[in-house]
């Protein structure tokens, strides 16, 4: 037993721990969790514990359904809204076959294996997400319209609201469980809240990424209230983003910095944009991986701010340009460490292994084949007439899931960092959901077209 084990299994007979629960993350997002008892915990270590792979979405088919999980120590949290004793802890875990070869269907390795390729050619991939959700003050019943929170908006600062004390709680817990918050905030629309993470490596950003829906899930449930992170509950507001701020580091060397370039911006960050803006559209479909989210991307005039309420439409960079897919912040001159980009096409429910992984292979390509970075659009690209932008070379995204499913189909890059297990799986479920969405006849359809037709 290495350290960090030894580590884990003392601390569950100091805090008098009963219950480890081990997590791991779907195809599609969503986690997992087993609990076992500490006995089980050195067999766990050492071989996995065993589960049903054909039980869990995208995971294995039912003749070949063994798998194990296995957890990795140093992802140990003890879960804080569960009583001090007997408490209860949990572990992120790797899933591997039964023969102990990691499992291809494995969000966490799909990530794993393309953050192994950037190592190889001596790079870190850092990300920084800024989360935004809603907070309603229950789950509606069928059919009902979603009730926010409050009617507060952009950094609104609200005596005494439900939303104060819900940032206060959320964070507080975040911090306990060791993740740290950089920024917190009312976001733009009645009911809507931000949380931004402090920077940290790919992988431990997508286990908090897990790990922070359900602290927000569990404090809002204590509260009263519903967390949601569905990409665009109502029409009339915008929608909630993951923008994610990300860069490359040699060491402790930031890759995208170069004193006295343009934006600072060096040939490695300018090649990592251009490879994620030709790679974009079919990368579109695991950013955005729901019929939902494409209302947030196309969602109409949901603010003054622009089309989408601030949510991008079309595949441009621009230095601070918030109608751009990804922006260039500002160059604060005493922090060439801080450069880095915003990718803002994210949606808060996209499954952040797969998301970080298609963003960094994208990226990469960018860097391996030396693309060009095209001119960046300073202008506001939703202003522009269709003329304009096919003037300035400038795309649309996909416009629903199903045309994002049809650009990722053709997509040699996704098939490679996916690998072909998840790659196949992902379109076969998407394609299933598309087709019985586009069955649905819709209020929406009978208000406008029973009586006059
Ligand atoms: N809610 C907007 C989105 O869907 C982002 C607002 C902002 O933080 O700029 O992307
Ligand atoms: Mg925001
Ligand atoms: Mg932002």
């Amino acid at each position: 037993m290495d350290r960090q084990q030894e580590f884990v299994l003392r601390t569950l007979e100091e805090r008098d721990i009963r219950f480890i629960r081990l997590w791991f993350t779907d195809v599609l997002g969503f986690l997992k969790s087993v609990a076992v008892a500490p006995a089980e915990l050195e067999g766990a270590f050492a071989e996995g514990i065993g589960f049903d792979g054909s039980s869990i979405q995208g995971f294995a088919r039912v003749h070949e359904a063994d798998m194990l999980a296995k957890p990795d120590p140093s992802t140990f949290q003890v879960l804080p809204w569960r009583a001090e004793a007997p408490g209860v802890a949990r572990m992120f875990c790797d899933i591997l076959m039964p023969d102990g070869t990691p499992s291809f269907a494995d969000p966490r390795y799909v990530l794993k294996r393309t953050l192994g390729k950037a190592a190889d050619l001596g790079f870190t991939f850092y990300t920084h997400p800024e989360i935004e959700f809603f907070l309603l003050k229950g789950l509606p019943s069928d059919g009902e319209a979603p009730q926010p929170v409050d009617q507060a908006g952009y950094f609104d600062h609200t005596p005494h609201s439900t939303a104060h004390d819900f940032r206060r709680n959320a964070i507080t817990m975040l911090e306990s469980m060791g993740i740290s918050v950089e920024y917190s905030h009312h976001e733009g629309a009645p009911g809507q809240q931000e949380i931004d993470l402090r920077y940290a490596d790919a992988l431990t950003t997508a286990d908090n990424i897990m790990t922070f829906r359900l602290v927000m899930k569990e404090v809002a449930l204590e509260q009263g209230v519903w967390a949601s992170f569905m990409p665009k509950p109502f029409t009339e507001y915008p929608g909630s983003g993951m923008h994610t701020h990300m860069s490359l580091f040699e060491g402790d060397r930031n890759a995208f910095y170069e004193p006295g370039a343009e934006y600072q911006l060096s040939k490695v960050g300018r090649a990592f944009i251009a490879g994620l803006l030709r790679h974009a559209p079919e990368i579109t479909a695991v950013c955005n991986q729901w019929v939902n989210s494409y209302k947030r991307l196309w969602g109409g005039p949901g603010s003054a701010a622009g089309q989408g309420g601030e949510a991008p439409s079309y595949v441009c960079w621009g230095h601070n340009n918030r109608s751009a897919l990804i922006r260039v912040p500002m160059y604060k001159p005493q922090k060439g460490h801080a450069t880095r980009i915003e990718f803002r096409s994210l949606d808060s429910s996209c499954n952040p292994y797969l998301a970080f992984a298609a963003i960094l292979g994208a990226g990469l390509k960018g860097i391996e084949e030396g693309y060009e970075l095209p001119a960046g659009a300073e202008d506001d690209v939703w202003a522009l007439t269709p003329a304009e932008r096919r003037v300035l070379g400038i795309q649309p995204l996909p416009q629903s899931l199903d045309e994002a499913i049809r650009t990722m189909e053709r997509s040699e890059l996704l098939a490679d960092v996916l690998g072909e297990h998840v790659f196949d799986f992902f379109l076969r479920n998407k394609r299933a959901e598309w087709e019985d969405y586009r069955r649905q006849v819709t209020e929406y359809e009978r208000r406008r077209y029973i009586e006059v037709l």
